[in-house]
């Protein structure tokens, strides 16, 4: 069984894609590693993030072991991700290994934009997760306060706003609401009633998973 979350940054997709794993004893995958990881990769190499040569040549060797690299959080990892994921290549380089996981037994829940409409269209379950840009800049602004980072609450907005409009503005895999993608706003919600409508949501496609 696949579960596709789509949605935009800070936008709680991450969270409930690892709860809504956890719960049904599926694999995750957090699909924007394998972006952050190319940008990564790139940079460290010394080239440009535009640079669609080193961009696919670092697509294709990508390592998945180094996804779990702590460095690729945040919003400098993210930005570069945006960059190189605007590049048509360097999608088609990472699309076997999304499809591949998707495709594991019992199943698989992968999040990230184009899932629902490009890696697997195909799955049983298409949730676009979304919230107000205003609610998933004050989320992030607080993450970042935990960490004791100094940055402004306008400064936040703004990058959401810049990526927001780079991921649905790119022409190749925008990131769109798949015609047949449940939506869950959760500008309102907790974790835990973004998690409970989600199990909500699941029964109501699919019936009670694995029962
Ligand atoms: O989800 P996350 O914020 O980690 O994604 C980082 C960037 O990677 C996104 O802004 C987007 O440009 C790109 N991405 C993508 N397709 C995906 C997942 C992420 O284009 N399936």
């Amino acid at each position: 069984m696949i579960i596709a979350i789509d949605g935009p940054a800070a936008s709680g997709k991450g969270t409930l894609a690892k709860r809504l794993a956890e719960h049904l004893g599926f694999a995750c995958l957090d699909t924007g590693l394998l972006y952050r990881a190319v940008g990564r990769d790139v940079r460290s190499r010394g080239f440009r993030l535009d640079d669609t040569w080193a961009a696919v040549a670092a697509a294709r060797g990508l390592d998945p072991v180094s996804l779990t690299d702590p460095g690729l959080r945040g919003t400098v990892a993210g930005d570069a991700a945006s960059i190189v994921a605007r590049i048509p290549e360097v999608r088609a380089a990472l699309l076997a290994y999304q499809r591949d996981f998707a495709r594991q037994p019992p199943g698989a829940v992968l999040d990230g934009r184009d899932i629902g409409t490009v890696v697997c269209p195909e799955a049983d379950v298409k949730i676009f997760v979304t919230a107000s840009p205003e609610v998933r800049a004050r989320r992030r602004f607080s993450e970042f306060q935990a960490f004791g980072m100094d940055v402004a609450y306008e400064t936040v907005l703004a990058d959401i706003l810049t990526r927001d409009a780079r991921d649905a503005g790119r022409p190749n895999a925008p990131m769109v609401v798949a015609t047949d993608a449940m939506l869950l706003d959760t500008s309102n919600l907790s974790i835990e009633a973004a998690f409970d409508a989600a199990v909500g949501l699941i029964k109501r496609k699919i019936g009670q998973p694995g029962r």
